[in-house]
Protein backbone atom coordinates (compact mmCIF):
# COMPACT_ATOMS: atom_id res chain seq x y z
CA UNK A 1 0.00 0.00 0.00
CA UNK A 2 2.97 2.82 0.83
CA UNK A 3 4.84 1.21 -2.13
CA UNK A 4 1.59 2.69 -4.37
CA UNK A 5 1.50 5.95 -2.71
CA UNK A 6 5.61 6.38 -2.72
CA UNK A 7 4.81 5.55 -6.83
CA UNK A 8 2.34 8.15 -6.76
CA UNK A 9 4.16 10.96 -5.02
CA UNK A 10 7.40 9.60 -6.60
CA UNK A 11 5.61 10.47 -10.02
CA UNK A 12 5.00 14.10 -9.18
CA UNK A 13 7.23 16.63 -11.15
CA UNK A 14 9.24 18.11 -8.11
CA UNK A 15 8.90 15.22 -6.16
CA UNK A 16 11.05 14.96 -2.67
CA UNK A 17 10.61 12.87 -0.15
CA UNK A 18 11.96 10.07 2.25
CA UNK A 19 11.27 7.08 3.34
CA UNK A 20 12.62 5.79 6.61
CA UNK A 21 12.27 1.75 7.15
CA UNK A 22 12.29 1.03 11.11
CA UNK A 23 12.82 -2.64 12.65
CA UNK A 24 12.00 -3.46 16.41
CA UNK A 25 15.29 -4.78 18.02
CA UNK A 26 14.57 -8.17 20.27
CA UNK A 27 10.89 -8.18 19.21
CA UNK A 28 11.34 -11.90 18.34
CA UNK A 29 12.38 -12.82 22.05
CA UNK A 30 9.45 -10.99 23.33
CA UNK A 31 7.46 -12.66 21.41
CA UNK A 32 9.13 -15.92 21.93
CA UNK A 33 9.46 -15.42 26.10
CA UNK A 34 5.78 -13.74 26.59
CA UNK A 35 3.86 -15.10 24.23
CA UNK A 36 1.92 -13.74 20.87
CA UNK A 37 -0.46 -11.93 22.95
CA UNK A 38 2.16 -9.65 23.85
CA UNK A 39 3.53 -9.60 21.17
CA UNK A 40 0.66 -8.17 19.29
CA UNK A 41 -0.51 -5.69 22.10
CA UNK A 42 3.02 -4.08 21.67
CA UNK A 43 3.06 -3.81 18.06
CA UNK A 44 -0.36 -1.85 18.95
CA UNK A 45 1.12 0.18 21.28
CA UNK A 46 4.33 0.82 19.16
CA UNK A 47 2.24 1.73 15.94
CA UNK A 48 0.10 4.17 17.96
CA UNK A 49 3.18 6.02 19.11
CA UNK A 50 4.61 6.45 15.79
CA UNK A 51 0.76 7.67 14.37
CA UNK A 52 0.94 10.18 17.26
CA UNK A 53 4.35 11.62 16.59
CA UNK A 54 4.54 12.00 12.80
CA UNK A 55 4.37 15.47 11.41
CA UNK A 56 1.48 16.17 9.27
CA UNK A 57 3.31 15.48 5.69
CA UNK A 58 3.86 11.81 6.88
CA UNK A 59 2.21 8.39 7.04
CA UNK A 60 3.22 4.88 7.98
CA UNK A 61 1.95 1.60 7.58
CA UNK A 62 2.87 -1.78 8.85
CA UNK A 63 5.16 -4.14 6.70
CA UNK A 64 4.34 -7.65 8.36
CA UNK A 65 5.87 -8.60 11.84
CA UNK A 66 7.55 -5.87 13.00
CA UNK A 67 8.69 -3.70 10.19
CA UNK A 68 7.34 -0.44 9.69
CA UNK A 69 7.66 2.27 7.01
CA UNK A 70 6.91 6.08 6.91
CA UNK A 71 6.85 8.33 4.02
CA UNK A 72 7.12 12.00 4.72
CA UNK A 73 6.03 13.90 1.46
CA UNK A 74 7.63 17.27 0.32
CA UNK A 75 10.74 17.76 2.51
CA UNK A 76 12.39 21.21 1.87
CA UNK A 77 15.45 19.57 4.25
CA UNK A 78 16.82 16.97 5.28
CA UNK A 79 16.48 18.26 9.00
CA UNK A 80 12.84 17.55 9.52
CA UNK A 81 13.26 13.44 8.22
CA UNK A 82 16.19 13.24 11.11
CA UNK A 83 13.62 15.11 13.34
CA UNK A 84 11.28 12.41 12.84
CA UNK A 85 13.41 9.61 12.79
CA UNK A 86 14.78 10.98 16.29
CA UNK A 87 11.26 11.32 17.89
CA UNK A 88 10.02 8.05 16.16
CA UNK A 89 12.99 6.60 18.23
CA UNK A 90 12.54 8.51 21.52
CA UNK A 91 8.71 7.17 21.41
CA UNK A 92 9.52 3.80 20.81
CA UNK A 93 11.99 3.73 23.67
CA UNK A 94 9.45 4.42 26.53
CA UNK A 95 8.37 1.80 28.75
CA UNK A 96 5.64 -0.03 27.88
CA UNK A 97 2.47 -1.41 30.11
CA UNK A 98 1.18 -4.53 28.52
CA UNK A 99 -1.42 -6.55 30.75
CA UNK A 100 0.53 -5.23 33.82
CA UNK A 101 4.18 -6.27 32.47
CA UNK A 102 6.91 -3.20 31.78
CA UNK A 103 8.31 -4.03 28.16
CA UNK A 104 11.09 -2.49 26.99
CA UNK A 105 11.81 -2.24 23.28
CA UNK A 106 13.90 -0.02 20.70
CA UNK A 107 14.21 0.64 16.78
CA UNK A 108 16.56 0.37 14.33
CA UNK A 109 15.86 3.03 11.31
CA UNK A 110 17.09 3.42 7.93
CA UNK A 111 16.32 6.63 5.76
CA UNK A 112 16.16 7.14 2.29
CA UNK A 113 15.93 10.12 0.29
CA UNK A 114 14.65 10.71 -2.85
CA UNK A 115 15.97 11.63 -5.07
CA UNK A 116 19.46 11.77 -3.82
CA UNK A 117 19.72 7.60 -2.92
CA UNK A 118 17.95 6.20 -5.79
CA UNK A 119 15.97 6.55 -9.17
CA UNK A 120 12.91 4.10 -8.26
CA UNK A 121 10.65 3.53 -5.67
CA UNK A 122 11.99 -0.22 -5.01
CA UNK A 123 15.80 0.84 -4.87
CA UNK A 124 14.51 3.45 -2.45
CA UNK A 125 13.33 0.62 -0.34
CA UNK A 126 16.33 -1.29 -0.92
CA UNK A 127 18.59 1.16 0.35
CA UNK A 128 16.41 2.01 3.29
CA UNK A 129 16.71 -1.63 4.48
CA UNK A 130 20.13 -1.63 3.85
CA UNK A 131 20.52 1.43 5.92
CA UNK A 132 18.52 0.00 8.92
CA UNK A 133 20.73 -3.09 9.12
CA UNK A 134 23.42 -0.72 9.41
CA UNK A 135 22.00 0.77 12.54
CA UNK A 136 21.83 -2.88 13.78
CA UNK A 137 25.08 -3.52 13.22
CA UNK A 138 26.14 -0.28 15.11
CA UNK A 139 23.78 -1.09 18.31
CA UNK A 140 21.25 -1.33 17.23
CA UNK A 141 18.19 1.55 19.14
CA UNK A 142 19.65 4.73 16.33
CA UNK A 143 18.89 6.03 12.91
CA UNK A 144 21.09 6.11 9.55
CA UNK A 145 20.76 7.61 6.60
CA UNK A 146 21.89 5.32 3.49
CA UNK A 147 25.18 5.82 1.62
CA UNK A 148 26.84 4.57 -0.98
CA UNK A 149 29.40 3.00 0.77
CA UNK A 150 27.06 0.73 2.52
CA UNK A 151 26.26 -0.93 -0.88
CA UNK A 152 30.00 -2.03 -0.30
CA UNK A 153 28.56 -4.04 2.70
CA UNK A 154 26.29 -5.94 0.48
CA UNK A 155 28.54 -6.76 -1.86
CA UNK A 156 31.11 -8.32 0.67
CA UNK A 157 28.10 -10.19 2.02
CA UNK A 158 27.67 -11.81 -0.91
CA UNK A 159 31.09 -13.03 -1.47
CA UNK A 160 31.48 -14.02 2.42
CA UNK A 161 28.40 -16.50 1.46
CA UNK A 162 29.83 -17.68 -1.85
CA UNK A 163 33.35 -18.47 -0.04
CA UNK A 164 30.92 -20.07 2.37
CA UNK A 165 29.31 -22.43 0.07
CA UNK A 166 33.47 -22.87 -1.75
CA UNK A 167 34.69 -23.52 2.22
CA UNK A 168 32.17 -26.23 3.17
CA UNK A 169 32.60 -27.73 -0.02
CA UNK A 170 36.63 -27.56 0.35
CA UNK A 171 36.65 -28.37 3.80
CA UNK A 172 38.22 -25.39 5.16
CA UNK A 173 36.87 -25.43 8.54
CA UNK A 174 38.82 -26.92 11.66
CA UNK A 175 37.47 -27.04 15.26
CA UNK A 176 40.10 -25.80 17.98
CA UNK A 177 39.57 -26.94 21.63
CA UNK A 178 39.86 -24.91 24.67
CA UNK A 179 39.73 -26.45 28.52
CA UNK A 180 37.62 -26.01 30.45
CA UNK A 181 39.15 -26.69 34.41
CA UNK A 182 37.99 -27.73 37.18
CA UNK A 183 39.19 -24.58 39.66
CA UNK A 184 39.41 -26.92 42.67
CA UNK A 185 41.93 -29.65 40.95
CA UNK A 186 43.05 -27.90 38.15
CA UNK A 187 42.37 -30.88 36.22
CA UNK A 188 40.89 -30.44 32.35
CA UNK A 189 38.07 -32.35 32.85
CA UNK A 190 36.04 -31.07 29.76
CA UNK A 191 36.96 -28.80 26.76
CA UNK A 192 34.87 -26.47 24.25
CA UNK A 193 35.07 -27.14 20.57
CA UNK A 194 34.91 -23.55 18.58
CA UNK A 195 35.04 -23.63 15.03
CA UNK A 196 37.93 -21.80 12.67
CA UNK A 197 37.27 -20.89 9.22
CA UNK A 198 40.83 -21.14 7.10
CA UNK A 199 40.03 -19.16 4.28
CA UNK A 200 42.71 -19.64 1.36
CA UNK A 201 43.13 -15.40 1.29
CA UNK A 202 41.97 -14.24 4.40
CA UNK A 203 43.77 -16.40 6.92
CA UNK A 204 41.85 -17.22 10.23
CA UNK A 205 38.51 -15.61 10.04
CA UNK A 206 36.34 -15.51 13.28
CA UNK A 207 32.99 -17.24 13.70
CA UNK A 208 31.35 -14.08 15.29
CA UNK A 209 31.92 -13.50 11.30
CA UNK A 210 30.35 -15.79 9.47
CA UNK A 211 28.51 -18.08 12.21
CA UNK A 212 25.31 -15.44 11.60
CA UNK A 213 25.76 -15.36 7.72
CA UNK A 214 25.42 -19.25 7.90
CA UNK A 215 22.66 -19.13 9.65
CA UNK A 216 20.78 -16.74 7.89
CA UNK A 217 21.63 -18.72 4.56
CA UNK A 218 20.74 -21.89 6.33
CA UNK A 219 24.40 -23.39 5.48
CA UNK A 220 24.56 -23.32 9.36
CA UNK A 221 22.72 -26.83 9.05
CA UNK A 222 25.62 -28.56 7.07
CA UNK A 223 28.08 -26.66 8.85
CA UNK A 224 26.70 -28.01 12.30
CA UNK A 225 26.21 -31.30 11.51
CA UNK A 226 30.14 -31.33 10.69
CA UNK A 227 31.15 -29.32 13.53
CA UNK A 228 29.04 -32.70 15.79
CA UNK A 229 30.69 -35.36 13.33
CA UNK A 230 34.50 -33.74 13.94
CA UNK A 231 33.77 -32.83 17.49
CA UNK A 232 33.20 -36.81 18.11
CA UNK A 233 35.69 -37.86 16.02
CA UNK A 234 38.20 -35.88 17.85
CA UNK A 235 36.73 -36.81 21.11
CA UNK A 236 37.40 -41.10 20.43
CA UNK A 237 40.85 -40.16 19.40
CA UNK A 238 41.26 -38.35 23.25
CA UNK A 239 39.72 -40.85 24.73
CA UNK A 240 41.77 -43.66 23.00
CA UNK A 241 45.09 -41.49 25.00
CA UNK A 242 43.06 -42.31 28.24
CA UNK A 243 40.94 -39.20 29.23
CA UNK A 244 38.64 -41.26 30.83
CA UNK A 245 35.47 -39.50 31.78
CA UNK A 246 36.49 -36.37 29.22
CA UNK A 247 33.37 -34.31 27.85
CA UNK A 248 33.60 -32.33 24.57
CA UNK A 249 31.24 -29.29 24.43
CA UNK A 250 30.02 -28.02 21.17
CA UNK A 251 28.03 -24.93 20.27
CA UNK A 252 24.84 -25.71 18.31
CA UNK A 253 22.91 -23.09 16.69
CA UNK A 254 19.13 -22.37 17.38
CA UNK A 255 18.41 -22.29 13.58
CA UNK A 256 19.73 -26.17 14.08
CA UNK A 257 17.10 -26.90 16.51
CA UNK A 258 14.52 -25.41 13.78
CA UNK A 259 12.80 -27.81 10.75
CA UNK A 260 13.83 -31.45 10.59
CA UNK A 261 15.99 -33.22 13.21
CA UNK A 262 17.53 -35.64 10.82
CA UNK A 263 21.15 -34.04 11.47
CA UNK A 264 20.37 -35.61 15.05
CA UNK A 265 19.78 -39.12 14.25
CA UNK A 266 23.09 -38.70 11.48
CA UNK A 267 25.06 -37.82 14.18
CA UNK A 268 23.65 -39.93 16.29
CA UNK A 269 24.78 -42.88 13.42
CA UNK A 270 28.06 -41.53 13.43
CA UNK A 271 28.84 -41.71 17.50
CA UNK A 272 27.17 -45.23 17.61
CA UNK A 273 29.94 -46.53 15.07
CA UNK A 274 32.37 -44.74 16.31
CA UNK A 275 31.36 -46.46 19.58
CA UNK A 276 30.81 -43.78 21.59
CA UNK A 277 28.78 -42.85 24.60
CA UNK A 278 26.46 -39.42 24.55
CA UNK A 279 27.17 -39.03 27.87
CA UNK A 280 30.79 -37.49 26.74
CA UNK A 281 29.20 -35.04 24.62
CA UNK A 282 27.77 -31.51 26.26
CA UNK A 283 25.83 -29.56 23.44
CA UNK A 284 25.51 -25.34 24.14
CA UNK A 285 22.90 -23.62 23.57
CA UNK A 286 21.61 -19.72 24.32
CA UNK A 287 19.05 -18.79 26.74
CA UNK A 288 16.52 -17.81 24.28
CA UNK A 289 16.16 -21.07 22.77
CA UNK A 290 15.34 -22.37 26.05
CA UNK A 291 12.44 -19.74 26.60
CA UNK A 292 10.92 -20.86 22.68
CA UNK A 293 7.29 -21.67 23.08
CA UNK A 294 8.14 -24.08 20.08
CA UNK A 295 7.28 -27.79 20.32
CA UNK A 296 9.27 -28.73 18.02
CA UNK A 297 12.69 -26.99 19.73
CA UNK A 298 11.45 -28.80 22.72
CA UNK A 299 10.94 -31.94 21.29
CA UNK A 300 14.27 -31.80 19.83
CA UNK A 301 16.20 -30.89 23.11
CA UNK A 302 14.28 -33.91 25.00
CA UNK A 303 15.50 -35.83 21.91
CA UNK A 304 18.98 -35.37 23.10
CA UNK A 305 18.76 -35.30 26.89
CA UNK A 306 17.04 -38.80 26.55
CA UNK A 307 19.94 -40.01 24.74
CA UNK A 308 22.11 -38.83 27.78
CA UNK A 309 23.69 -35.50 26.20
CA UNK A 310 24.52 -33.02 28.62
CA UNK A 311 22.73 -29.69 27.96
CA UNK A 312 24.31 -26.52 28.84
CA UNK A 313 23.25 -22.90 28.78
CA UNK A 314 25.71 -20.72 26.91
CA UNK A 315 26.42 -17.34 27.77
CA UNK A 316 24.18 -17.32 30.64
CA UNK A 317 23.07 -14.40 31.87
CA UNK A 318 22.61 -11.91 29.06
CA UNK A 319 19.20 -13.10 27.94
CA UNK A 320 15.82 -13.81 29.00
CA UNK A 321 15.54 -16.83 31.05
CA UNK A 322 15.41 -17.38 34.70
CA UNK A 323 17.07 -19.82 37.13
CA UNK A 324 13.58 -21.63 37.71
CA UNK A 325 13.28 -22.20 33.98
CA UNK A 326 16.48 -23.71 33.52
CA UNK A 327 14.93 -26.55 36.56
CA UNK A 328 12.30 -27.04 34.77
CA UNK A 329 14.12 -27.59 31.36
CA UNK A 330 16.13 -30.31 33.44
CA UNK A 331 19.67 -28.01 31.86
CA UNK A 332 22.90 -29.72 33.28
CA UNK A 333 25.13 -26.62 32.87
CA UNK A 334 25.31 -23.18 33.36
CA UNK A 335 27.96 -21.26 31.84
CA UNK A 336 28.24 -17.52 33.20
CA UNK A 337 28.79 -14.85 30.47
CA UNK A 338 32.37 -13.51 30.22
CA UNK A 339 30.70 -9.69 30.91
CA UNK A 340 29.81 -10.83 34.57
CA UNK A 341 33.69 -12.16 34.67
CA UNK A 342 35.08 -9.19 32.91
CA UNK A 343 33.61 -6.72 35.59
CA UNK A 344 34.14 -9.05 38.79
CA UNK A 345 36.87 -7.33 40.44
CA UNK A 346 35.58 -3.55 39.57
CA UNK A 347 31.88 -3.84 39.88
CA UNK A 348 30.11 -5.26 43.17
CA UNK A 349 26.75 -5.61 41.23
CA UNK A 350 28.60 -8.32 38.82
CA UNK A 351 29.80 -9.59 41.73
CA UNK A 352 26.49 -10.13 43.69
CA UNK A 353 24.80 -11.37 40.34
CA UNK A 354 27.72 -14.20 39.68
CA UNK A 355 27.57 -15.28 43.54
CA UNK A 356 23.76 -15.38 43.36
CA UNK A 357 23.88 -17.66 39.91
CA UNK A 358 26.22 -20.03 41.35
CA UNK A 359 24.48 -20.65 44.67
CA UNK A 360 21.02 -20.60 42.53
CA UNK A 361 22.82 -23.28 40.39
CA UNK A 362 24.38 -25.14 42.91
CA UNK A 363 20.79 -25.49 45.24
CA UNK A 364 19.23 -26.62 41.82
CA UNK A 365 21.78 -29.29 41.15
CA UNK A 366 23.19 -27.55 38.23
CA UNK A 367 27.17 -27.40 37.56
CA UNK A 368 28.68 -24.19 36.67
CA UNK A 369 31.40 -23.36 34.49
CA UNK A 370 33.04 -19.47 34.63
CA UNK A 371 33.89 -18.28 30.69
CA UNK A 372 36.48 -15.72 29.78
CA UNK A 373 38.91 -16.26 32.98
CA UNK A 374 41.42 -13.86 32.32
CA UNK A 375 43.30 -13.41 35.40
CA UNK A 376 43.75 -14.80 39.07
CA UNK A 377 42.27 -12.34 40.92
CA UNK A 378 39.05 -13.20 39.00
CA UNK A 379 39.49 -16.99 39.30
CA UNK A 380 39.84 -16.61 42.97
CA UNK A 381 37.19 -14.88 43.20
CA UNK A 382 34.69 -17.08 41.43
CA UNK A 383 36.50 -20.00 43.57
CA UNK A 384 35.73 -18.54 46.54
CA UNK A 385 31.85 -18.08 45.30
CA UNK A 386 31.70 -22.24 44.51
CA UNK A 387 32.25 -22.19 41.10
CA UNK A 388 33.32 -25.70 40.02
CA UNK A 389 34.46 -25.04 36.67
CA UNK A 390 36.95 -22.19 34.49
CA UNK A 391 37.30 -21.53 30.94
CA UNK A 392 39.82 -18.79 29.78
CA UNK A 393 42.75 -17.41 28.70
CA UNK A 394 44.30 -17.45 32.22
CA UNK A 395 44.29 -21.48 31.38
CA UNK A 396 44.71 -21.74 28.10
CA UNK A 397 43.56 -19.87 24.52
CA UNK A 398 41.58 -22.38 21.86
CA UNK A 399 43.89 -24.53 20.45
CA UNK A 400 44.59 -27.44 17.26
CA UNK A 401 43.64 -30.58 18.09
CA UNK A 402 47.40 -31.71 17.60
CA UNK A 403 48.16 -28.71 19.75
CA UNK A 404 45.64 -29.65 22.58
CA UNK A 405 46.48 -33.20 22.37
CA UNK A 406 50.30 -32.37 23.01
CA UNK A 407 49.62 -29.95 25.88
CA UNK A 408 47.38 -31.98 28.26
CA UNK A 409 47.69 -35.48 27.20
CA UNK A 410 51.60 -35.29 25.57
CA UNK A 411 52.93 -38.47 26.12
CA UNK A 412 55.91 -37.42 28.15
CA UNK A 413 53.84 -37.23 31.11
CA UNK A 414 53.44 -40.16 32.34
CA UNK A 415 49.70 -41.94 32.18
CA UNK A 416 49.73 -42.02 35.90
CA UNK A 417 50.33 -37.95 36.19
CA UNK A 418 47.60 -37.41 33.14
CA UNK A 419 46.53 -33.80 33.81
CA UNK A 420 42.69 -35.08 33.23
CA UNK A 421 40.45 -36.37 35.15
P1 LIG B 1 31.15 -18.72 22.78
O1 LIG B 1 30.44 -20.01 22.59
O2 LIG B 1 30.71 -17.85 23.92
O3 LIG B 1 32.69 -19.09 22.90
C1 LIG B 1 33.59 -18.43 23.73
C2 LIG B 1 34.36 -17.41 22.95
O4 LIG B 1 35.15 -16.65 23.86
C3 LIG B 1 35.35 -18.02 21.98
O5 LIG B 1 35.48 -17.13 20.88
C4 LIG B 1 36.65 -18.06 22.78
O6 LIG B 1 37.79 -18.06 21.99
C5 LIG B 1 36.51 -16.75 23.54
N1 LIG B 1 37.24 -16.77 24.80
C6 LIG B 1 37.44 -17.79 25.65
N2 LIG B 1 38.13 -17.41 26.73
C7 LIG B 1 38.37 -16.11 26.58
C8 LIG B 1 39.07 -15.13 27.38
O7 LIG B 1 39.58 -15.39 28.44
N3 LIG B 1 39.11 -13.85 26.87
C9 LIG B 1 38.55 -13.51 25.70
N4 LIG B 1 38.65 -12.24 25.28
N5 LIG B 1 37.88 -14.40 24.92
C10 LIG B 1 37.81 -15.69 25.36
P2 LIG B 1 35.41 -17.66 19.39
O8 LIG B 1 36.10 -18.99 19.27
O9 LIG B 1 35.85 -16.54 18.52
O10 LIG B 1 33.88 -17.93 19.17
C11 LIG B 1 32.96 -16.88 19.18
C12 LIG B 1 31.55 -17.40 19.15
O11 LIG B 1 31.27 -18.05 17.91
C13 LIG B 1 31.28 -18.45 20.22
O12 LIG B 1 31.05 -17.82 21.45
C14 LIG B 1 30.06 -19.13 19.64
O13 LIG B 1 28.90 -18.38 19.92
C15 LIG B 1 30.34 -19.07 18.15
N6 LIG B 1 30.87 -20.37 17.72
C16 LIG B 1 32.14 -20.83 17.78
N7 LIG B 1 32.22 -22.08 17.30
C17 LIG B 1 30.96 -22.44 16.94
C18 LIG B 1 30.38 -23.62 16.35
O14 LIG B 1 31.03 -24.64 16.12
N8 LIG B 1 29.03 -23.58 16.11
C19 LIG B 1 28.27 -22.48 16.39
N9 LIG B 1 26.96 -22.51 16.11
N10 LIG B 1 28.78 -21.35 16.94
C20 LIG B 1 30.11 -21.34 17.20
CA1 LIG C 1 29.92 -21.66 23.74
CA1 LIG D 1 29.83 -18.34 25.82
Amino acid sequence: MLEKLAELVYQQADAHFAIIALDLDGFKEINDTLGHDYGDLLLQAVTQRIVNILPENAVAARLGGDEFIVLIDKIDNKAIVETTAQNIKLAIIENYNIKNKHVYVTASIGITLFPEDGKTVETLFKYADLAMYKSKELGRNCYQFFNPNMLDLLVKKRKLIEDLRIGLKQGQFELYYQPITDLISGRICKAEALIRWKHPTRGIVSPLEFIPVAEETGLIKELGLWVAKTATSDLSELLALGAEHFQISINVSPEQFKGNDQWITNWFEHMQMLGLNKDAIIVEITENLLMENEDSIRIKLMKLKKHGITIAIDDFGVGYSSLSYLQKMDVDILKIDKSFVDDLVMQSNSRDLCRTMIIMARHLNIQVIAEGIETQEQKKILTDFGCEFGQGYLFSKPLPLEQFKENYFGFSIPNNQLLVM
